[in-house]
């Protein structure tokens, strides 16, 4: 029976020994400078989003996933819900909140003109574009 256990044991010895190989060759690439990549994959690429209470016309940058639709998300100045995600306006070309209705038609806060956003769908993985050049 000892013979079974010491084979046991030495079994036991080597998978172990595999496992923490295999793990430490998986977990190598984050801790070489991949924590921008894992950080991205987790919460999303930095995107633009600007505040449009008027008290506070915070702009900044801040994670978020491009399938992300849940906006407007608390603003990290005046913690009103009016953070939204900002976009270059087609006819002004100022940067203005992408506060869209159901068909994707945001109207500019600086110039006041509305413009399209094409709306696609979250299966596919892309988010909000701009229709305009
Ligand atoms: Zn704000
Ligand atoms: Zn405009």
């Amino acid at each position: 029976m000892s013979q079974t256990r010491k084979s046991i044991i030495l079994a036991t010895a080597i998978v172990v020994c595999f496992g923490l190989t295999i793990y430490l060759l998986a977990t190598r690439p984050f801790d070489a400078g991949g924590s921008e990549f894992r950080e991205v994959v987790e919460k999303g690429p930095r995107v633009p989003v600007v505040c449009i209470n008027p008290e506070c016309k915070h702009t900044g940058k801040m994670r978020a996933k491009v399938a992300d639709d849940d906006w407007p998300k608390p603003c990290p100045v005046c913690r009103m819900a009016t953070l939204y995600r900002s976009c270059r306006c087609p006819n002004c070309r100022q940067p203005t909140a992408m506060k869209h209705d159901a068909k994707g038609t945001v109207v500019c806060s600086n110039c006041g003109k509305s413009f399209q956003l094409l709306l696609q769908g979250k299966e596919s993985g892309e988010g909000l574009e701009m229709s305009g050049p």
